[in-house]
């Protein structure tokens, strides 16, 4: 992943100086790859003698009992944290993290703590892991991840080092996201406007575009976008129209939700949409409302997000939001 390079390379540059930092906090959009940097930064510090080229710099050897338990996915010093079934990562995770932490590598010379994702601690667990933070073993390497627009608190920040992980331009994106589909079986893979289409929904975010291509998400998509269409013309009752957005689940349908938000904000400020699927209905919209109903529906949406900590019914969420939406329409055509 050509794009992860530069961050990789200042990376380098911190091992070789011997200023690798006991936590590093990884941030990136959603789907840039910030977890596939994640991974190969932990196989990197956990194998036993990481090859070197002068184009991408150390690199892990692949060939040691290190590599061979890491590309077996069964390192046990490499632990990953991520939210369960709730959408936070409990205190009892990172109860179980400290204690690794503090333990003996078990085969390696380091253990390697990954959190996906630091913005989704909540304050207790936020709270247990500040320990961990300030006063870290020698032999444990933290990298927390945080996706772009989602804050973590400033007492976890401010005790790590940071790095940035940027969207690469839309050529790099599609060069690489060809050359994965075309690892997929042949009557997988997906024909280069539907990429192109990834792609565009997904903000040139690679990881994410290739989600897209290898889930159900762009016929639920496309579905809940027409109903959405439906329902903004008074053709389909709210709950109706909030099923394809129940299917998806709450954060699937406050992503989508959210994109369209921002390109309504994007058009009223003269931009262009992401969306060209949903572009004549958004600039529809848009030659009604001010920008600042568009940011008035962001706002909701990043309400519903933090609510969904607390496992809100995602279906309520979308009828709320739906009827939001439909505020935008003229008076008479709502109503007609
Ligand atoms: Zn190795």
């Amino acid at each position: 992943m050509p794009w992860l390079h530069e961050a990789w390379q200042s990376l380098q540059k911190r091992l070789a100086e011997n200023r690798l930092p006991h936590a590093l906090l990884v941030t990136g959009e959603r789907g840039v790859g910030k977890r596939m940097f994640a991974d190969g930064l932990a196989a990197l510090l956990i194998c036993e003698q990481p090859a070197s080229d002068s184009d991408n710099g150390h690199q892990p050897c692949g060939v040691c009992k290190q590599c061979e338990l890491v590309s077996a996915g069964t390192h046990p010093d490499i632990r990953i944290y991520t939210p369960e079934k709730s959408r936070m990562i409990k205190v009892d995770q990172v109860r179980a993290l400290s204690s690794f932490a503090v333990s003996s590598p078990q085969v390696g010379q380091r253990k390697i703590a990954i959190i996906d994702r630091a913005d989704q601690l909540n304050i207790n667990s936020a709270n247990a892991l500040l320990k961990t933070l300030e006063e870290p073993s020698d032999d444990v390497v933290l990298i927390l991840l945080q996706e772009s627009g989602r804050p973590v608190l400033p007492t976890i920040r401010s005790r790590c080092q940071n790095l940035l992980i940027a969207i690469p331009d839309g050529d790099a994106a599609a060069r690489w996201l060809a050359a994965e589909v075309m690892k997929l079986d042949e009557a997988d893979q997906p024909s280069a406007e539907l990429c192109g289409k990834a792609l565009a929904l997904s903000g040139n975010a690679p990881r994410l575009a290739y989600e897209y291509l290898t889930s159900d998400f762009l016929t639920q998509r496309d579905q809940a976008l027409a109903q959405f269409r439906q329902f903004m013309k008074g053709q389909l009752t709210v709950g109706e129209a909030a099923k394809p957005f129940k299917a998806m689940g709450l954060e699937g349908a406050l992503w989508l939700f959210e994109g369209w938000a921002a390109d309504l904000a994007r058009i009223t400020a003269g931009g262009s949409p992401r969306d060209t699927d949903a572009a004549d209905m958004l600039g529809y919209l848009a030659k009604f409302n001010p920008p600042w109903r568009a940011h008035q529906i962001l706002a909701l949406i990043h309400e519903a997000r933090s609510a969904g900590v607390y496992n809100v019914n995602p279906e309520l969420e979308a009828v709320r939001l739906l009827i939001a939406w439909q505020d935008l329409m003229p008076r008479k055509r709502a109503s007609a």
